[in-house]
């Protein structure tokens, strides 16, 4: 069977590019071996915010007297909370299935191997092979969670995201290693659902990429929530043997035994690109990544590779930009590439993060004259009267051309502003322009205004 593009992978690199392709006229199909929608829709972004849901609604409802109202017996069920999340990412899941049918994509269910002369080989759940040919063969396979050889996953004491996602009941305690996004969702869910919870992270900060202003304000929130932090800290090695878990803990003050009953390992992602056949067709790769071009071409003409299995980060809308992007330079229409400066990063705990371009020091770092602008929620009435006055928006301008190099939040609902950031950086405005775009009150987006207009010492509320 011969197609113009057959992507390997289902994921949101996978499925989004299958779908720009055929309204490009291309005629698609996608491999996948597991559930339409990859890492992200089955045990990635939308599962996590599905649990995160329910913790944000436990919080509230144990904060109820706050808002002037009484609620009696309060308790949460986390069998039913693994149920509601699992079902969400099914339900997403068969949303794919519907789009691929919508866009007259056929979807090859079995595990796919690329081979030369623009063939794929697919073994389906029997053993059985097909082999399919295409003029472009585009490898989206994505990555799992990835282990350090002192912290072996065995599945039930020392886990990865999927399992901290499906425990079939909810442990007493537990230690995160990894403070990126993942640990830090996780480690927020558990201790709201009142696991006792500690991240053990290994650079000074948690939420170690972002600004260091956002890395505190995270630190102090999680403390305040009573999770334990653990800083410039790295596990050595676990003990299974017992009940629980005994992890040695190398601190800056030497070493220590934390007790848990699970460990979750938020270290980090492996690529998928064993037993692809990249080594039969010859795509070269380099440290766990297959390397692409602007236009996400490998070095073999008609083999080209997106989303976590190739460099940049490993994000969602990062897969599907890269998808589209490559799909639409097959199609010879006059894409732009992707700037990698300018992409958004969230992280949805209590309270959430978002941030994009450069942090404070890397912008002082890079030679810049900078104005830095900062406006905290504790100034913003409606963070006041919404109860969630933690966090501030920070932004980062060059003095001298007042190009807008970096924005850094922390707050209820910051992921959802971002935005108005990555397209102020898209369109190159300046700290000006967005002062005199008039925000609507009482939002928590004043809050970008108010921060620009300090930048400016201009700012109303401070
Ligand atoms: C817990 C967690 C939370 C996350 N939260 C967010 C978030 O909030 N926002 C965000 O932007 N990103 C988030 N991510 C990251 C995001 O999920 C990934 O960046 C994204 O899924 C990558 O998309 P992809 O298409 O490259 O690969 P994947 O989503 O990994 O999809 C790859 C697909 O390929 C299939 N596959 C692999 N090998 C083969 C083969 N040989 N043959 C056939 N099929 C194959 C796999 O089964 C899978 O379905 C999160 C990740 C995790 C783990």
């Amino acid at each position: 069977m011969k197609y113009d593009v057959l992507i390997i992978g289902s994921g949101p690199g996978g499925y989004v590019t299958a779908i720009r392709a055929s309204q490009l006229g291309f005629k698609t199909a996608v491999v996948e071996k597991e559930n339409l929608g990859g890492i992200c829709l089955n045990w990635g972004c939308i599962p996590t915010k599905a649990l995160l849901k329910s913790a944000q609604v436990y919080d509230y409802l144990k904060h109820v007297d706050e808002y002037g109202l009484k609620a009696e017996a309060i308790d949460k069920d986390f069998e039913a909370v693994i149920k509601r999340s699992r079902g969400v990412a099914e339900g997403m899941s068969k949303g794919v299935q519907f789009l691929m049918k919508k866009n007259k994509i056929d979807i090859i269910d079995g595990f796919g191997k690329v081979k030369p002369g623009k063939k794929v080989d697919v073994t389906d759940k029997d053993g059985k092979v097909t082999e399919y040919s295409a003029d472009n063969i585009i490898i989206a396979t994505g990555a799992r969670s990835r282990e350090l050889p002192s912290l072996p996953q065995d599945g039930k004491k020392v886990i990865g995201y999927r399992e901290a996602m499906s425990l079939p009941t909810q442990p007493k305690s537990m230690i995160v290693v990894g403070s990126g996004a993942i640990g830090v969702e996780f480690a927020h869910f558990y201790n709201s659902m009142g696991t006792d919870v500690t991240v053990v992270e290994f650079m000074p900060t948690i939420v170690p990429v972002e600004d260091k202003d956002v890395s505190k304000q995270m630190e102090r929130s999680f403390k305040k929530a009573g999770i334990k932090v653990m800083t410039s800290s790295s596990v050595e090695s676990v003990d299974t043997s017992g009940d629980g878990v005994k992890a040695t803990v190398k601190t800056k003050k030497g070493e220590e035994i934390l007790e848990a009953d699970i460990v979750l390992s938020a270290v980090g992602i492996k690529t998928n690109i064993e037993n692809i056949g990249l080594e039969d067709v010859g795509i070269i790769t380099d440290r766990d990544k297959i390397l692409v071009n602007d236009w996400y071409q490998t070095n073999i003409p008609g083999y080209y590779a997106i989303g976590d299995v190739t460099p940049g980060p490993a994000l969602a809308h990062v897969a599907s930009a890269e998808g589209i992007t490559c799909v639409e330079k097959i199609a010879g229409l006059h894409t732009e590439a992707i700037d990698y400066g300018n992409i958004p990063g969230c992280t949805y705990a209590t309270p959430e993060i978002a941030s994009v371009g450069l942090t404070e020091d890397q912008a002082k770092e890079a030679g810049y004259e900078l104005k830095i602008g900062k406006f905290p929620f504790s100034a913003s009435g409606k963070a006041k009267a919404a109860g969630t006055p933690d966090g501030f928006v920070k932004v980062i301008f060059d003095a001298k051309y007042g190009e807008w190099l970096g924005c850094h939040m922390i707050g209820a609902g910051v992921t959802d502003m971002i935005a108005e950031a990555v397209l102020g950086r898209k369109l190159e405005t300046t700290g000006h322009e967005v002062l005199k775009a008039i925000h609507p009150h009482p939002t928590m987006s004043e809050a970008v205004m108010e921060a620009v207009a300090d930048a400016y010492d201009e700012v109303i509320h401070l």
